[in-house]
């Protein structure tokens, strides 16, 4: 049977983006060979590159191959030598774009412990053991994007930021977090602060509505300040949490420093539909860049994430997943999770590691 070609747009950027991202192409091509699938890949200019080169962040040319892709693939962006630039050229202001140009309204965080790396985490080893979520964060609306102002109160300057939700924003997030769980442990927890926001009463509403069509996941609201303190007391309770705005972007911090790296957690931003931006969490580490030595399996298990969220190719994720799990059993690291520096590998080395160990 020949699997359907997938269209990924690749896009390097900055720093370390272009290394991490060459050893995911090198994945890509391993399950082309393991699994029979067929990936089309396109690379384009964007952060600072594209500023370089084009004279802004995201050309129209860039945001036309993402538009044209199944998936896209996104290194990281970045750096000091465009710091100063006015906001229209600064390469962050290209991912704040491309979100909004793509109709991205969800970001979603695994933070998956990995036993050998437990040490790495600032818990206790025991209290890790097993943790394996995600957090599932609208990235749209609520306190980040509604009306802000100042103005003269009765005590002098006063500041206001309006929070809204609507239904059909909730709806569609809360919904793929349900998809998301039927793919997993079939556990959701939805974190609201329904005690003193009326935004999170109907954030709850929607979530006990969506339910109904999903009786085989277990639900469980959990407010805010509790779900803080169960990331760290229980985190291996959690399957997926989903959240709004604000509380998602410090939820999903805390998750992963669970998880002791920020080499080794991927991302996904994902709109209507089974399209998805795919990036590690972390920058383009200008302070490593160009010397061989970055991590690059935070972007390697984005590519896993894709497959998993956007392909459906669950056998591939699982056999990526598995041989990150391998190569680092077996005691392989790159400088930043290495105990011992001086036997730390680079990146082609690490990446190498992965696709030999990659099995169907
Ligand atoms: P960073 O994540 O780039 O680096 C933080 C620290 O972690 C650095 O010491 C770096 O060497 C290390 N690190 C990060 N990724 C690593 C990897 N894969 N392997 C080994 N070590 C790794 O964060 P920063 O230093 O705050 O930001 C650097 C630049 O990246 C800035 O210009 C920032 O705006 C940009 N940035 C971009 C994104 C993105 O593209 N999504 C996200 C965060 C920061």
């Amino acid at each position: 049977m020949t699997a359907e070609v997938k269209k990924i747009a690749v896009l390097g950027g900055d720093g370390i983006g272009p290394e991490v991202v060459g050893e995911a192409l090198k994945v890509l091509k391993k399950t082309e060979e393991l699994f029979g699938y067929q990936f089309e890949t396109e690379s384009g200019l964007f952060g600072g590159i594209a500023i370089d080169e084009k004279g802004t962040p995201l050309p129209q040319e860039t945001l036309e191959l993402c538009k044209n892709a199944d998936a896209v693939l996104l290194g990281a962006v970045g750096g000091p030598k465009w710091d100063n630039n006015s906001k229209e050229l600064r390469p962050e202001t290209g991912l704040l774009g491309i979100r909004k140009a793509l109709g991205l309204f969800s970001n979603i965080r695994p933070a998956t412990v990995f036993d050998c790396l437990k040490e790495a985490s600032t818990l206790k080893p025991e209290v890790l053991e097993g943790t394996d979520l995600i957090v599932v964060r609208e990235l749209t609306g609520g306190i980040y994007f509604g009306e802000k102002f100042r103005r003269e109160g009765a005590q002098g300057e006063e500041a206001v930021d309006t929070c809204v939700y609507n239904v059909q924003e909730v709806e569609r997030i809360v919904r793929q977090a349900f998809d998301i769980a039927m793919t997993r442990g079939k556990r959701l927890a939805s974190v609201d602060k329904a005690n003193v926001l009326e935004t999170s009463r109907l954030w709850r509403e929607v979530v006990n509505r969506v339910a109904v069509e999903y009786p085989e996941v277990e639900l469980e609201h959990v407010l805010v300040d509790n779900c803080a303190m169960q990331l760290l007391r229980r985190p291996s309770s959690f399957d997926v949490i989903v959240t709004e705005n604000m509380f998602g972007d410090i939820l999903s911090d805390e998750a992963a420093m669970l998880t002791g790296s920020i080499g080794m957690l991927s991302s996904a931003s994902l709109g209507e539909g089974s399209f998805g931006l795919y990036e590690p969490v972390h920058g383009s580490a200008p302070d490593i860049a160009g010397q061989g030595i970055s991590n690059p399996i935070a972007t390697i298990l984005s590519v896993a994430l894709m497959f998993r969220l956007t392909f459906g190719y669950h056998e591939a994720a699982a056999s990526i997943e598995a041989a990150v799990k391998e190569v680092l059993d077996a005691g392989h690291r790159t400088g930043d999770i290495a105990v011992d520096k001086s036997k730390a590998i680079g990146t082609t080395a690490m990446g190498d590691l992965i696709i030999n160990a990659m099995k169907k």
